[in-house]
């Protein structure tokens, strides 16, 4: 392992941190606007719009589609600059980190020209249709139905929990279009326009107050054939095309850690009314417990920045850190939270302790322990990938997706 920059790393660094700086003033800003309201959108298109002039976008992509061809340590490193500003990214991070990626890989030349321009410049946002009630962990067990009209397809079904739907103006749509065939091979995607008649977008209203994810229901909508992603039927082998940029999103973790637990130790009264919580024996303890897993995290990332580095791909050993972070970002929220007492509920980020650093990461970190991949399915992928154990039972292989129980 490498943990410093090269030379060419660290002038690139310095120069993205005094662009932020210029732009977005100074680290740990906020945009004053709610997060999902039409305002904090308006604001996030104008940032989007200001990074693509600037060239911060499509760092890793060919120049011909406006990309600048550097290597993905380059968009790591941006992102660990761009992440202490708390720049408002987060509705272009599935269109630009997954979707448009696989439109350049797979769409005709003219159309990724029609798209990708775009989506840099912030004008256009993506979503990511792949997920069903019945099908998330299990994605090829989907059902939604695409059925050849003339030059159109016709799709009928419903997708769930697909992040930005509501505000997206295209999306890449993962359907079924042979039920004869066993369930991986039977699919195929398509670009699909969400303002076309027949998608609707229902938000669901989640516990920390916002509606970030959708069900999009489909009925009869058209799309054109020209519109498809990969050959019909060879869907799964373009949506891991789609999942394997996922792997690249190595920034860090969105949420407060050691440092901001530690800070509100020191600050908060201990509820034996002795001292504050930093002296109380069994937080101390819990504290070791989340310096230990943060520095290991810290240290398995930087395995994975040696690895962009020097040109190579992350291996499935990153699946490791995401659970750690996920699991000790919900249990020191959930340590926070008891600790500031009746200050705990409160979410307002001009009244919370931390400006709600705490209670935002409680709301949001069982998202993130399902959310591009759960626990169980991770740890599945290290014991089989990392350490080598005996595959998972597979009782649908060799079965045509219609002959499967469903249910
Ligand atoms: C914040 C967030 C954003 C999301 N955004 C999108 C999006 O934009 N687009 C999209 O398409 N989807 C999105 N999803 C959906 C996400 O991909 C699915 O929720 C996820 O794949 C899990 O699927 P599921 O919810 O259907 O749970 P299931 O797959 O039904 O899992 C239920 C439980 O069973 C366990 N389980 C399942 N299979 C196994 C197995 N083989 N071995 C052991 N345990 C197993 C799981 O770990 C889990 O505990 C999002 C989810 C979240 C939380």
């Amino acid at each position: 392992m490498d943990f410093n920059d090269t030379p060419e790393e660290a002038a690139f660094r310095a120069e993205a941190r005094a662009w932020l700086e210029k732009t977005l003033g100074q680290p740990s800003g906020r945009t004053g606007a709610r997060p999902d309201s039409a305002e904090w959108l308006q604001i996030a298109k104008a940032y989007q719009a200001k990074k693509a002039a600037a060239g911060y976008v499509g760092l890793t992509w060919r120049k011909e589609v406006g990309g600048r061809e550097l290597s993905p340590i380059y968009s790591v490193i941006f992102g660990q600059e761009e992440q202490q500003f708390q720049a408002p990214v987060a509705p272009f991070s599935i269109g630009l980190g997954m979707c448009i990626p696989t439109v350049i890989a797979f769409h005709k030349p003219e159309s990724v020209k029609r798209y990708v321009g775009p989506a840099l410049r912030g004008e256009e946002i993506w979503c990511q249709l792949f997920s069903e009630p019945g099908a998330g962990s299990d994605v090829a067990g989907l059902k939604t139905r695409a059925v050849k009209d003339g030059d159109d397809w016709i799709i009928n079904g419903q997708k769930v929990w697909t992040s930005g739907a509501h505000y997206s103006d295209y999306g890449i749509v993962l359907v079924r279009t042979n039920p004869e065939k066993e369930k991986h091979k039977g699919l195929t995607m398509f670009v699909i326009n969400m303002k076309a008649p027949g998608v609707e977008v229902r938000p669901i209203h989640q516990m920390s107050g916002g509606s970030n994810f959708n069900e999009v229901y489909f009925t009869d909508v058209r799309i054109p054939d020209s519109e498809r992603l990969g050959e019909v039927g060879n869907g799964w082998n373009v949506a891991l095309v789609t999942l394997m940029n996922e792997r690249l999103a190595v920034g860090g973790s969105a949420g407060p850690e050691y440092g901001e637990i530690l800070e509100l130790a020191r600050n908060t009264p201990s509820p034996s009314g002795k001292g504050s919580l930093l002296q109380d024996q069994a937080f101390r303890e819990k504290l070791a417990g989340w310096y230990v897993s943060a520095e290991g995290y810290t240290l398995g990332k930087y395995r994975t920045m040696t690895a962009l580095s020097k040109g190579q791909t992350p291996g499935p050993e990153n699946s490791i850190g995401k659970i750690l972070n996920a699991n000790r970002m919900q249990d020191l929220a959930n340590a926070a939270i008891e600790g500031e007492d009746h200050f705990g509920i409160i979410s307002d980020a001009d009244l919370a302790p931390m400006q709600g650093a705490f209670h935002n990461a409680y709301m949001w970190a069982p998202g993130l322990r399902i959310a591009g991949g759960t626990d169980e399915i991770l740890r599945n992928i290290i014991a089989e990938r990392v350490l080598g154990l005996p595959q998972d039972v597979r009782v649908d292989k060799g079965v045509a997706y219609k002959d499967l129980p469903k249910g």
